[in-house]
């Protein structure tokens, strides 16, 4: 590897708060590709997760309103302004009573990659916009990272559409009710890459009930969608010492990428 690659990485790992070792670089960058991943944990080949489990689905829909109004197809049907209203008039569960505002999900509607996060907070709730406070700084400097950023080829969402009071953990039917607006996202925006950041974003693509620790550092599928799950900026803000996993999510996903057909 080549001095300049070395300090170009080195830079990454600083705007993400990552210090290194000298020589500690090189082994933390080991190229990763799915195939090369799945073998380096065991797996022939990556671990593939088909998306949401048909049973959640069916039961997500029959319980949404729009649906449960409507033919049974209506949020898989819609298109994006439909679908950003039917957001913004959902009254689904009792999450509409404490918003501010629905929080949709901003950037590029042409996006190489989607970061799903969990949910919106008080910030995100007044200004209708995902991960503005801390978090969201943090994540930016992740994306700067790899040389992403929001908005430009990236597109960003949240499992949930509204702030859950007090900052409390999503609930199942809160996740179960807003589960058809994120898939019909990911089947309009059409991303090349998913970068689902923590457990509940994880465990909603991947319909699993697995920590996040167990389902980091390896590839996953939606709806056809390279999935990579890693830490919520929230959490490494508390643990910094999972900032090195997460960059090492990074690279993975990166990897992942330059393996993708370009956008059509
Ligand atoms: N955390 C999230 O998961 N999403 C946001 O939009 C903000 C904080």
């Amino acid at each position: 590897m080549s001095l300049d690659l070395d300090e170009r990485r080195r830079g990454m790992l600083e705007e993400m708060g990552i210090r290194l070792w000298p020589g500690e670089v090189a082994a933390s960058i080991a190229p990763v590709d799915a195939e090369r991943a799945g073998a380096r944990q065991g797996l022939q080949r990556p671990n593939v997760a088909t998306g949401i489990s048909p049973a959640m689905t069916t039961a997500a829909a029959a319980h949404h309103p729009a649906v449960a109004r409507g033919p049974a197809a209506a949020v898989d049907a819609m298109q994006w302004d439909a679908l950003a209203t039917a957001v913004a008039n959902c009254r689904a569960c009792n999450l509409c009573e404490g918003r501010t505002q629905t929080v949709f999900g901003v950037g590029d509607t042409q996006p190489d990659w989607l970061i799903v996060g969990e949910a919106p907070g008080e910030n995100e709730d007044l200004q209708g916009e995902p991960f503005v406070g801390q978090a969201g700084k943090l994540l930016d400097n992740m994306l700067k990272s790899i040389g992403l950023e929001r908005g430009r080829k990236v597109y960003i969402a949240n499992v949930l559409k509204c702030r859950p009071l007090g900052n409390r953990n999503p609930q199942p039917d809160e996740v179960a009710q807003c589960e058809p607006f994120l898939r019909r996202q990911v089947e309009l925006l059409r991303p090349r890459i998913i970068l689902a950041m923590g457990r509940f974003a994880a465990q909603t693509l991947l319909a699993s009930t697995e920590p996040i620790g167990k389902l980091r550092g390896r590839p996953y599928e939606y709806l056809g969608v390279p999935v990579v799950a890693t830490y919520h900026p929230a959490y490494l803000l508390r643990n910094l010492p999972d900032k090195a996993k997460a960059w090492s999510d990074l690279c993975l996903a990166q990897e992942l990428m330059r393996t993708r057909p370009p956008r059509r």
